[in-house]
């Protein structure tokens, strides 16, 4: 099962770039605290986006870690970018709850945006080293708790680079949310 529908929400894990997603509103970034251009999806972004983005991010640098700004998506093919930074897995502590607060933080912003549709990529999980399956279980356990309190918010995405990333996403959804229904 790659999407659950609840509340009205629908969430889904795909496998893809998180720079081409044409169809949805927002797209997250995995930003590093300068909100400069780097590597994994900071880079695909800024590089997609081209150098307007980091232009309007100067002035909000720099973020702290589980904090999210908001900015508009220049050559992206969206309406706006969500920057989040992740904690560095094994320094920024506790690390669960800033995970978690990066994915909070992000659906707060896109509300008050009034974003219908925002794809998120696996924060942490690359430069920063958080391991897969436990940010796996943060970022969805987080998402399917707010899923109650959304309003605009109607479509949230998963995108992950690689397919076994994507399918223990799909699992991890698919046993959470068999747990709410239940
Ligand atoms: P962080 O610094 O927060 O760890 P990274 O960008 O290094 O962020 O990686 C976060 C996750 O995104 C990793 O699982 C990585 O494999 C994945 N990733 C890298 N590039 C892309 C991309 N273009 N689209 C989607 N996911 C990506």
């Amino acid at each position: 099962m790659t999407h659950r529908r609840l509340h009205g929400v629908t969430v889904q894990c795909t496998q893809g770039d998180i720079a081409n997603q044409p169809d949805m509103d927002a797209v997250v970034n995995a930003a590093n605290a300068q909100l400069r251009i780097g590597g994994g999806v900071a880079g695909a972004i800024h590089r997609a986006a081209g150098p307007g983005l980091e232009e309007e991010c100067r002035s909000l640098a720099p973020i702290r870690p589980g904090q999210a700004v908001i900015t508009g998506a220049h050559g992206l093919p969206n309406r706006h970018v969500i920057h989040c930074l992740g904690p560095v897995y094994g320094q920024d502590e506790p690390a669960d709850s800033l995970l978690a607060s990066c994915y909070r933080n992000s659906l707060d912003l896109a509300e008050q945006a009034a974003i219908q549709s925002i794809a998120f990529p696996a924060i942490s999980t690359g430069a920063f080293g958080y391991p897969l399956e436990p940010a796996a279980r943060i970022a969805l356990k987080t998402i399917l708790d707010e899923v109650p309190r959304l309003s605009s918010v109607r479509h949230i995405r998963f995108v992950l680079f690689g397919a076994a990333d994507q399918r223990l996403h799909a699992q991890v959804l698919e046993e959470l949310a068999d747990q709410i229904i239940k």
